[in-house]
């Protein structure tokens, strides 16, 4: 970490020279990675971050320089706005920091920089807000093993509670084409559409919020307002709320309340057959390409730096698919987090058999005379995979502990870890890892 954080200072303005220039610096990350492992020199270095889950340094210089443009464009008053992203490339400056932006963008197919939310603070400080009223008493029903027309019956004995209430559903739906939200009132229906990189809690929070919009103009001064999204009603617990949309749902709570409008956030569970949370979920995903629907299109910085990791990760993942490495036959996902054993030397043993490069096969290379091993008994060459799959000399030890016949298998969980330790002690073949 102390490492890591003097690389990040000052990257966003230094990590776009040359690349020749960044070699020694990524020498430093893939050096404490080797470390963290006990990983040999020969080990490679795409493995290495693979093996970590650590994006390679170039890509996380390019995430973190985006990450800093989604700080300044969430704050309309930071005087960096205007030049990196309203302001045309100047062509006086050699390669201007607006211009590198693109760049970064065009590499993630992203035509322009994604609309965001500007960050707001409550106007109120928090002890003069009246705390939004949340009933989640319908939580306690788990959808998987109650039966429908039980959470049926108790949604009724609850709704009877508010009988001269009206009564709203909302509901988001997310799909490979986009977000889309709605709300049902009695009279009403309102539908909106989101950019397929917003989250479905932005969408349910929007809903949330235009629900209260459109309460300013509605009679009566009692309402219910069904949500099936408990992360959204949790998120009104917050004191000092992060999410612009939470701060803008709590002041026009405010809002509300001066007009003796009271509101109450109800939790009921989706897909049990409620007849308003049904309307809600069928106009959701109607409301993603419905011609009729209003665009929201700008979403929290959390939604658009989601999106820029998930599209990096997207790039790691295409450039290791190419990758010929022995870990990608145990890893094929970069994200994937492969479970270590609880002793440091059971891990520097198994991140070395998973990085395909043991001292067995591999230190020759540090020799004088650099001539490979051979194995005794198979005249073949004592790799990773050799010893563990097929290697004669260590059959026996391999049925007395059951290892599973792939590198996969072997190499994967917990269980096949440990047990594949306990080989490897047998065999005599600890020192040789
Ligand atoms: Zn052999």
């Amino acid at each position: 970490m102390i490492i890591r954080s003097r690389i990040d200072y000052g990257a966003v303005v230094y990590s776009t020279c040359k690349k020749s220039y960044l070699g020694p610096i990524c020498t430093i990350q893939n050096t404490a990675l080797r470390l963290a492992f006990g990983a040999f020199r020969t080990s490679p270095v795409s493995s290495l971050h693979c093996l970590a889950n650590e994006f390679p340094l170039i890509d996380r210089f390019h995430y973190l320089r985006l990450s800093y443009v989604v700080h300044i464009a969430r704050n309309p008053n930071n005087p960096l706005r205007r030049p990196i992203l309203e302001s045309p490339i100047d062509p006086a400056l050699q390669n201007p920091f607006n211009k590198r932006l693109r760049s970064d963008l065009q590499q993630l197919d992203l035509p322009s920089f994604p609309q965001t939310l500007s960050q707001t603070f409550t106007s109120n400080p928090p002890w003069v807000n009246s705390p939004l009223p949340v009933n989640i008493s319908m939580s306690i029903y788990k959808t998987d093993t109650t039966p429908p027309s039980v959470i049926q019956a108790e949604y009724r004995a609850l709704t009877s509670q508010f009988p001269d209430h009206t009564h709203l559903f909302t509901d988001a739906s997310k799909s490979s084409q986009g977000v889309g939200a709605a709300v049902k009132t009695p009279t009403d229906v309102l539908q909106f559409s989101l950019p397929t990189y917003s989250s479905v809690l932005t969408g349910e929070l929007y809903n949330i919020l235009e629900a209260l919009n459109h309460i300013v103009n509605l009679p009566g001064f009692h309402f219910v307002l069904f949500t099936d999204s408990m992360s959204a009603l949790q998120a009104f617990k917050a004191l000092f709320p992060v999410n612009p949309l939470v701060v803008r749902i709590q002041e026009q709570f405010q809002q509300l309340r001066l007009q003796s409008k009271e509101i109450l956030f109800c939790y009921i569970p989706s897909h049990m057959g409620i007849t308003g949370n049904e309307m809600a979920d069928t106009l959701a995903k109607e409301a993603i390409l419905s011609v009729n629907s209003k665009p929201l299109i700008a979403v929290p910085s959390t939604d658009i730096k989601s999106l820029f990791r998930t599209r990096i990760v997207a790039s790691w993942q295409r450039k290791w698919d190419t990758h010929p490495s022995h870990l990608r036959k145990i890893q094929p996902n970069v994200t994937t987090r492969l479970p270590l054993p609880s002793t440091r030397q059971g891990q520097v043993l198994i991140s070395r058999l998973r990085l395909g490069h043991s001292r067995l096969a591999h230190a020759y290379l540090f020799s004088l005379d650099k001539v490979p091993p051979q194995c005794t008994k198979c005249k073949s060459v004592p790799a990773v995979e050799h010893i563990l799959l097929h290697c004669t000399t260590f059959q026996q030890n391999r049925i007395r502990w059951s290892l599973l016949p792939s590198l996969t298998e072997v190499l994967g969980d917990l269980p096949a870890v440990e047990k594949l330790l306990q080989f490897l002690t047998a065999a005599g073949l600890l020192q040789l890892i």
